[in-house]
């Protein structure tokens, strides 16, 4: 059986922090790990920066809703599930993702966790563990799955070298240079006609 692992961000909804930062009119929340490398403290100064605000889980869900997918998310994904089995690995967190993911139609995330107080502000947030995105497709290939894996950016490309075959999906020049061994998609037809091709190359044996 052939699995897709997809990255959420960037390639089925938008990029929830920098999106979320435009709606909200709040600059710092642009803030990447460009910025700030240690990740603890970007998100620190995140969560912090939300309750400065007075923006409690139910209002950042509200807005995160409206944000909707990317357009054609949606069909994408429906393909994706009548062909193959189809995983979501992403270093966001729930609570931002399930609006989005009812969007979607609830298929599976695999990500991380936020801890809000009982006044609905978030106070810290869990990792699942480290590495994730290359972890699972390893521990997928260990049950037998052949694994296609699409992602945009740095953060997708252990996943993608460790699947069976890996797909740029909308990435930004400097992924494109750096990583040449990945075919690149910049729409859904393309990244449709890639997967199928992929999916027949690697055989499902
Ligand atoms: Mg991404």
């Amino acid at each position: 059986m052939q699995l897709v692992c997809l990255d959420l961000e960037g390639v089925l909804v938008p990029e929830i922090w920098i999106e979320f930062s435009e709606r909200t009119g709040i600059p710092e929340l642009r803030r990447t790990t460009r910025d700030e490398p240690d990740y603890d403290k970007l998100m620190k100064f995140r969560l912090d920066l939300l309750e400065k605000h007075r923006l409690g889980l139910p209002d950042i869900q509200k807005v995160i809703a409206d944000m909707g997918p990317l357009p054609g998310a949606r069909e994408f994904v429906a393909w994706v599930r009548e062909r193959y089995q189809l995983v979501i690995l992403s270093d966001t967190f729930y609570e931002f993702a399930m609006p989005l993911m009812q969007q979607l139609g609830y298929p599976t995330l695999f990500c991380h966790r936020l801890e809000a107080d009982d006044r609905g502000f978030l106070v810290n947030y869990h990792l699942r563990m480290p590495n994730q995105k290359r972890e699972a497709v390893k521990r997928f290939k260990e049950i037998n799955f052949k694994v296609i894996a699409g992602g945009d950016s740095y953060n997708d490309t252990a996943m993608l070298a460790e699947a069976h075959a890996g797909i740029l999906f909308h990435p930004p020049e400097n992924v494109v240079r750096e990583f040449p061994q990945f075919p690149v998609c910049m729409d859904y037809d393309e990244f449709r006609a890639e997967i199928t091709a992929a999916g027949r190359r690697i055989g499902d044996a």
